[in-house]
């Protein structure tokens, strides 16, 4: 197993280890760093960070932020951010908000669809979590309507199905500027992304680049499950064209068969230091103090 993982949920969004569970689970495996990155909510990075002193891991505030693009999604991560930053708690709360509206309206269309299911049983099945379309499968699955989440996805609420609903518009510059003004570092996340059969199912648009360096994109994913040689070379190149830090992780949801453990994908160990040195290097945040202050960053 790896020393570092970079990648991983918690209960506190769509995972189903608690913040505490991960990082003793990280702790057996022999992790010695691991960053906490639920999706658009930082509620379990306070406690993982106490497990992780008391257990010797060191614990990364991260998050994972989903991000629009026309037609996709872009994942962008967040490193060694002030977690207590006001702006970006209430911007996360925000897309949070956004999220169970979503749900609600998912929830109506089912039905008028012949296909219902009830919103407050979407809602328990998140939990504490921050309610998102798996959740909305998995009542699918409940109430007998699809045979499995592919199904779920493909017949109901995957981007090109009837039911679909589209959440509030971030785009993936927004959220770099968001987590650059919180003190972090930006990374993109998983550029290519692969349905469960090893068919590429997304592709990160280059064009979006220079829009994302401008706003302080600091790193990009590299190591992550499933990605073969060829597709580490291709990712390897854009970060040295760019200047980004090479990062990596699991994506670690939970114990699922066919998926990597905690550790379970290569990440050099030098990509901690790198991010630090980074995020203590306090230019980027001096140059572009301006637009920050005035939030005319888009
Ligand atoms: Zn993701
Ligand atoms: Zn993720």
């Amino acid at each position: 197993m790896n020393q570092v993982d970079l990648h991983t949920h918690t209960t506190a969004s769509d995972g189903s280890l608690t913040p505490a569970q991960l990082v003793q689970r990280a702790a057996r495996l022999g992790v010695k760093v691991l960053a906490i990155t639920d999706h658009d909510t930082v509620d379990g990075v306070a406690v993982g960070t106490a497990e992780g002193a008391r257990l010797g891991v060191e614990v990364i505030p991260g998050v994972e932020i989903n991000t629009d693009v026309p037609g996709a999604e872009v994942h962008v991560l967040g490193y060694f951010f002030d977690v207590a930053h006001r702006e970006l708690n209430e911007k996360l709360a925000a897309i949070r908000e956004g999220r169970i509206g979503r749900a609600r309206r998912m929830a109506e269309v089912l039905t008028e669809m012949g296909a219902p299911v009830r919103f407050e049983r979407i809602l328990e099945i998140a939990g504490d979590g921050a309610v998102c379309r798996p959740h909305v499968a998995q009542a699918l699955i409940e109430a007998g309507h699809v045979n499995g989440y592919q199904q779920a996805f493909e017949k109901y609420i995957g981007r090109n199905s009837p039911a679909y609903v589209s959440r509030q518009k971030f785009s993936p510059a927004q959220a770099c500027a968001l987590i650059r003004r919180a003190g972090g570092l930006p990374v993109l996340a998983h550029p290519v992304f692969f349905d469960r059969y090893g068919a590429v199912k997304a592709r990160f648009d280059q064009a979006l680049l220079p829009e994302m360096l401008a706003n302080g994109l600091a790193g990009i994913e590299v190591y992550y499950p499933r990605y073969d040689a060829t597709t580490i070379e291709l990712l390897l190149g854009v970060a040295r064209s760019h200047g980004l830090v090479v990062t990596g992780g699991t994506d670690f949801h939970g114990v699922r068969p066919g998926e990597p453990d905690l550790g379970g994908v290569y990440v050099p160990m030098k990509t901690v230091r790198r991010l630090r040195e980074r995020a203590r290097d306090g230019s980027w945040a001096v140059e572009h103090a301006t637009e920050a202050e005035t939030g005319s960053i888009q």
